[in-house]
C-alpha cells in the first residue's frame, strides 16, 4: 500500500517575500519610482538621488518629508505595511500614491537596505536590514525626514539579477522616470547624482513650463506650447505642454502623461494626442508633451497594474477625445503666431489677402513653370482670416527653384513652394472634390490592384465622396467608369494605389496623396504673379504650418535673429 504523499509544501515568508517582490521590483527605475512616491506622499518638498552603475550597486532617496517614528519605521519594512488605507474601500478616495505597503517589503526582501528617519519631535532612528529582516538599530543623528539607501539589487535573487540591463540602460530609465516627476512636481526640488557626478539639479518651478525649460533642451523648451482646459463632460482638467510643429523625434519616449499626478503609461493617451498632431508631424515623428490629468479619483482604477503604472478610466473615450481636441485646437493657433504679426507698412505695396484677386483657373503658364493639374479653387470664405492684422508679405525672389523668400514684418521667411502649394490644394480639395461634378468617361479605366489586395465596400463609398464612380471588375481589377474632371488618367492608379495601402486615415492620405501629385515641385521656377498666388493663398489658409505630410511649409529667420547674427543687439 502506498504510503500518503506530500508534494506540498508553504514556502517560507522570506522565500514568498523575495518572489513577490518580482512584481514591484523589477528594475532600478521601479525602485527609485517607489522611494520618490513614498516621500512625496510624505510631503516632502525636496528629494536628493544619488545612483551608482545605473542603480544597480546603489539607490540612495533623502525626503525632507515627514519621517517615520521607530515603531512606524521597524514595520514599514513588513508585507502589507501602510499607513494609507485601511480597507479596500479606501481606494475609491484614495490621494496617496501607495496603498499597497509592499515597496519598502518587496525592496528590502532582495537588497541590502538602510533606513534613516526622524519624525518631528522624535529621535532619528537608524536600521540597517539584510533579507528583509532587520539586523541592527541604532539612534543617529538626522534631518527630519527618511534617507533610505539600497545596496546592490538582487544581490540574492540570481535570476532576477542576471536579467538587469547595461548601466546607461538602466541609467536611462531612471532619468526618464525622474524627468517625468519633475514634470508632475514643478514645485519639487530634486537634485540626481550618478556615480558621484550631479546630473540634474531642478529648482522648484511654479508651472509644468517653466519646468519644462529646465528639462529640455532649448531648442526644444522655447518651442512648447502650454495647455489649459477644464472640461465639464468628461470631469477633468488637463494642463501641460506640447511641443510645436517645428521639433519631433523618433520615439515616443518625451510623452508624459499624469493622472492625478500618477505618471501612468497609456497607449491609448498616446494615440489620442497624436491624433490632434495629424497634418501637423510627419508620420512615425513624435512630439514632446507633458500632460497632467486631473479626475475625480473615484473615475478611475489605480489597481490594474502590479507597478501602478497604468490607470482605467472610467470613460476612457471621453478623455481621449479631450486630449485631441486640446492639443488640436492649441497646435495651430499658437504655432501662427509669427505670420500673423505681418502688418503692412512695407516699402514696396503688399497685397492684402481679402484684395488679392484668387482665380479659379490654374497658375499662369510660363515656359518653365509646370502648371498644377489641379486648379487652384477659390478659398471658402471662412478660410480669408478679415481682421484688420492681415498677413502681408513682400515677395523677394525664387531660391534654388525651390523656395520662395519673403519679407514680412516678423523677419526673413522662406517658403517651401511645393510643401504651401500641397498644403493649400489640400485645405480646398476636401470641399471640392466632395462636391465634385463627375463626368462619365468615354473608355471606362480598368485599374488592376496591387497584388494580394482588394476594394472593400467602404474604400468604394470614399472614392464616391471623391467623385469617382468605381465597381469591382475582375478579382484583381475595378472599373472607373466617372471622375471629377480635373482628375488625370495616371492619377487614378495612384489613388487605388494609396487606397489599398492603409487601413486608418484613407480619407487624409488619399486627399495628402492627391495635393501632392498635383502640387508644384521643387525645380519648378514660378514667375512673381505665380509666387504671389502661392503666397497669399497659402497666408490666407488658417492651417498652414506643414503640409499634409506633416513638414513645415515655411521657415522664418526672425529680425531678432537676423540682428542677433550680425550682433547689432546682444
Ligand atoms: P505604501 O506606500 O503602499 O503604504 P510602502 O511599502 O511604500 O507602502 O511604505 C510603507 C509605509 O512606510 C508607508 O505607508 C509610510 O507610512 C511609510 N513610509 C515609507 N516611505 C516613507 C517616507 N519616505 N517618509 C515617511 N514615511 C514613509
Ligand atoms: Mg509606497
Amino acid at each position: 500500500m502506498r504510503m500518503d504523499v506530500q508534494r506540498i509544501h508553504i514556502l517560507p515568508a522570506h522565500e514568498a517575500q523575495k518572489i513577490a517582490a518580482g512584481e514591484v521590483v523589477e528594475r532600478p527605475a521601479n525602485v527609485v519610482k517607489e522611494l520618490i512616491e513614498n516621500a512625496l506622499d510624505a510631503g516632502a518638498t525636496s528629494i536628493s538621488i544619488y545612483l551608482e552603475e545605473g542603480g544597480k550597486k546603489l539607490i540612495r532617496c533623502i525626503d525632507n518629508g515627514c519621517g517615520m517614528s521607530a515603531i512606524d519605521a521597524r514595520l514599514s519594512i513588513a508585507p502589507h505595511a501602510t499607513s494609507k488605507i485601511s480597507s479596500v474601500q479606501d481606494l475609491s478616495s484614495l490621494t496617496t500614491f501607495g496603498f499597497r505597503g509592499e515597496a519598502l517589503a518587496s525592496m528590502a526582501s532582495v537588497c541590502q537596505m538602510e533606513l534613516i528617519t526622524r519624525l518631528e519631535g522624535s529621535p532619528a532612528i537608524k536600521l540597517t536590514i539584510r533579507a528583509g529582516a532587520i539586523t541592527h538599530e541604532t539612534i543617529v543623528a538626522a534631518n527630519k525626514g527618511t534617507d533610505i539607501t539600497l545596496k546592490d539589487l538582487f544581490y540574492n535573487v540570481p535570476a532576477r539579477q542576471k536579467f538587469l540591463k547595461t548601466t546607461k540602460t538602466e541609467w536611462n530609465a531612471i532619468k526618464q522616470l525622474i524627468d517625468a516627476y519633475a514634470l508632475a512636481y514643478p514645485s519639487l526640488h530634486i537634485t540626481l547624482y550618478h556615480q558621484q557626478e550631479r546630473i540634474a539639479q531642478y529648482n522648484p518651478a511654479e508651472t509644468i513650463a517653466q519646468r519644462a525649460s529646465d528639462i529640455f533642451e532649448s531648442s526644444v523648451s522655447k518651442r512648447l506650447i502650454a495647455l489649459h482646459k477644464q472640461d465639464a463632460v468628461a470631469q477633468a482638467t488637463m494642463t501641460g505642454i506640447i511641443s510645436d510643429h517645428q521639433v519631433n523625434r523618433y520615439d515616443r519616449s518625451q510623452l508624459y502623461f499624469f493622472v492625478n499626478n500618477r505618471w501612468i503609461k497609456n497607449h491609448k493617451l498616446g494615440t489620442a494626442l497624436l491624433r490632434g498632431y495629424r497634418n501637423v508631424l510627419p508620420e512615425g515623428r513624435f512630439p514632446y508633451a507633458a500632460i497632467a490629468i486631473t479626475v475625480p479619483p473615484h473615475t478611475i482604477d489605480i489597481n490594474i497594474h502590479p507597478r501602478k503604472e497604468e490607470v482605467q478610466f472610467l470613460h476612457p473615450r471621453l478623455i481621449e477625445g479631450l486630449i485631441e481636441e486640446v492639443v488640436a485646437k492649441a497646435l495651430p493657433q499658437q504655432a501662427a503666431t509669427p505670420v500673423t504679426h505681418f502688418v503692412h507698412s512695407f516699402s514696396t505695396p503688399t497685397i492684402p489677402v481679402q484684395a488679392f484677386h484668387i482665380p479659379v483657373h490654374p497658375l499662369p503658364q510660363t515656359t518653365t513653370c509646370v502648371a498644377p493639374e489641379i486648379p487652384l479653387p477659390v478659398l471658402p470664405e471662412k478660410q480669408v482670416s478679415t481682421h484688420t492684422q492681415v498677413p502681408q508679405a513682400r515677395i523677394l525672389s525664387q531660391l534654388k527653384q525651390t523656395y520662395i523668400m519673403i519679407e514680412t514684418e516678423a523677419g526673413l521667411m522662406l517658403i517651401d513652394q511645393h510643401a504651401a502649394h500641397e498644403r493649400i490644394l489640400y485645405e480646398t480639395i476636401g470641399t471640392r472634390y466632395k462636391n465634385a461634378e463627375s463626368i462619365q468617361l468615354l473608355f471606362p479605366e480598368l485599374i488592376t490592384l496591387p497584388r494580394g489586395h482588394t476594394i472593400n465596400e467602404e474604400q468604394y463609398e470614399l472614392l464616391r465622396n471623391f467623385g469617382i464612380e468605381a465597381e469591382p471588375w475582375s478579382e484583381n481589377q475595378i472599373r472607373i467608369s466617372a471622375t471629377p474632371v480635373y482628375l488625370k488618367p495616371h492619377m487614378l492608379s495612384a489613388l487605388v494605389e494609396e487606397l489599398t495601402a492603409h487601413t486608418h486615415n484613407i480619407a487624409h492620405k488619399v486627399q495628402a496623396m492627391l495635393a501632392c501629385k498635383a502640387a508644384v515641385k521643387a525645380g519648378d521656377v514660378l514667375n512673381d504673379s505665380e509666387m504671389q498666388e502661392l503666397v497669399h493663398k497659402w497666408l490666407a489658409i488658417e492651417n498652414r504650418l506643414t503640409c499634409p505630410h506633416g513638414r513645415p511649409t515655411s521657415w522664418l529667420m526672425s529680425n531678432y535673429e537676423i540682428e542677433k547674427n550680425f550682433k547689432r543687439i546682444v
